[in-house]
């Protein structure tokens, strides 16, 4: 493992910060603790944004990541992926935008099997699910362009934040939007300490750990602006949409 690495945010200097087991998981945080894999997972730390992430994780396949991590035994780490969150965010997109959001098209980036789509479809939402995972035939620019991308558990997960943005821009109409949760670090990572924060688990797949600087970097280098509604959502948008105003005042 070299310790001279370039932050993928940035481009600033990175040095390893701490060493943990793959199996480390969010649900130790409820008291659950898989036993130890024996396999260490390095995490590096940019010392310029804060910016967090595994070097040797992030060059995983497609393949590596779905036999490793994306398993049959993901939901023993994330018990609330498959019906409990997507239930939770399509009633939270419900309330924030109401009536407004049937006008608009609307994006689940990372939406794993398409439920939150298929629930505000109901709703008479104009909602399409795409997932690298789930749908890898399909091509981005066969998906055309979107008011809204929602993108909820994605950029922790994700080992190219550079080819995320650059997917949601191409996605995103002029005067779109995208809504984003990733919990943000300030405070839980910092350097020369160990890392004891329940989110930075690699069994989860959280593999790419944001400092509030390193998304307001990444929003400045993409041309957008960032809002958060909390540690943990967000929103990325440039000119504000008329059906977004009352929620982007909030962010
Ligand atoms: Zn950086």
């Amino acid at each position: 493992m070299k310790n001279n690495l370039l932050c993928p945010v940035c481009n600033g200097s990175c040095s390893l910060l701490d060493v943990v087991d793959f199996n480390k998981s969010c649900e130790e945080a409820r008291g659950k603790f898989l036993g130890l894999a024996g396999i260490p997972v390095y995490y590096a730390l940019c010392s310029d944004c804060g910016f967090c992430f595994t070097p040797e994780i992030a060059t995983w396949t497609l393949q590596e990541f779905e036999k490793k991590i994306y398993n049959d035994e993901y939901i023993l780490v994330d018990p609330d992926y498959i019906e409990t969150r997507p239930k939770a965010n399509a009633a939270n997109l419900i309330s924030m935008l109401g009536d407004q959001a049937r006008f608009i098209k609307h994006l689940d980036y990372g939406g794993g099997s398409g439920l939150l789509a298929n629930i505000l479809k109901k709703s008479n939402w104009q909602s399409v699910s795409y997932d690298p995972f789930v749908d890898r035939n399909v091509s981005i620019d066969q998906l055309g362009k979107f008011d809204l991308i929602t993108a909820f558990e994605v950029f922790e997960h994700v080992p190219d934040v550079q080819h995320l943005m650059s997917n949601l821009r191409s996605l995103l109409s002029p005067d779109g939007i995208v809504l984003f949760s990733t919990l943000i670090s300030d405070g839980n990572i910092q350097s020369n300490q160990r890392i004891n924060w329940w989110y930075a688990a690699p069994r989860n797949g959280h593999i790419s750990l944001f400092s509030r600087k390193s998304l307001a970097i990444i929003a400045q280098n993409n041309g957008v602006n960032l809002g958060s509604f909390s540690e943990g959502f967000h929103v990325f948008f440039t000119n504000v949409p008329p059906w977004a105003n009352h929620i982007i005042r909030l962010g």
